[in-house]
């Protein structure tokens, strides 16, 4: 099916909803309204309908949503319906956590390689993950890798992106907190706890 051009706002929110199906085909559940989803996510279920309005709904009056319909579409649209390998660089503090996270998985994701310079690292196992040196990035082409995550040191950050450019990277999750120069064609997208706890305080009652 062909999708009229979906919000990215809409598409910010469909990770959300996938995690809320999931969970709900998880308890057994073959349909969902989108009511008891909202509930379950905390999203408006206007909101929703909206959302769900830009692939053709999948929703019956008085009995909801098919979960696994619902679940497959989705994914289909994330372009999550395939196995993705995901390669990490640098492994400090941020990267070994994020090597040992189990929650990948259940979006299709496997961190298959990981990198760092530092030669006590190279050769470590971590989560059955050798670490191998950053000087291996060039044959990430070979081994059909192109989705990275930067957890390196901010003055590292650029030229590990250009690295991994080079090396067919076309989506970088970067936490890094700085700005990274990419071609056109590679998406980039940046997390900063530190810049999201940062608007916190403007939402706290004061006092
Ligand atoms: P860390 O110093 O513990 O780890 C950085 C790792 O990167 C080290 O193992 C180092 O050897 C490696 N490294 C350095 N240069 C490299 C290169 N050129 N190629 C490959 N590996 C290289 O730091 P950390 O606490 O894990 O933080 C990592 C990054 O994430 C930093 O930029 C930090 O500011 C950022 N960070 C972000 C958040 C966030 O919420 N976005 C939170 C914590 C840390």
């Amino acid at each position: 099916m062909r999708y009229r051009r979906i919000p990215n706002e809409t598409i910010r929110r469909l990770p959300i909803y996938l995690r809320g199906l999931l969970f709900s085909s998880e308890q057994g559940q073959q349909s969902i309204s989108s009511h008891d989803l909202s509930c379950f996510i905390r999203i408006n279920s206007w909101q929703i309908r909206k959302d769900f309005s830009y692939f053709g709904g999948f929703g019956t009056p008085g009995i909801g949503y098919n979960v696994e319909k619902l679940i497959k579409e989705i994914k289909r649209i994330l372009k999550l319906d395939v196995l993705r390998k995901v390669a990490l660089v640098g492994v400090g503090n941020l990267g070994s956590a994020i090597l040992a996270y189990p929650g990948f998985g259940m979006y299709g994701f496997d961190i298959a390689a990981a990198f760092d310079i530092n030669p006590k690292k190279v050769g470590r196992k971590i989560n059955n993950i050798v670490i191998e040196n950053a000087s291996r990035i060039p044959a990430l082409k070979k081994r059909k890798i192109n989705l990275a995550i930067v957890a390196v040191p901010r003055d590292a950050a650029q030229q590990i992106a250009s690295a991994l450019v080079k090396a067919g990277v076309k989506g970088i999750l970067n936490f890094s907190p700085c700005y990274i120069a990419v071609p056109k064609k590679v998406k980039v997208i940046t997390i900063d706890i530190a810049m999201d706890l940062a608007r916190l305080p403007y939402y706290m009652p004061a006092g």
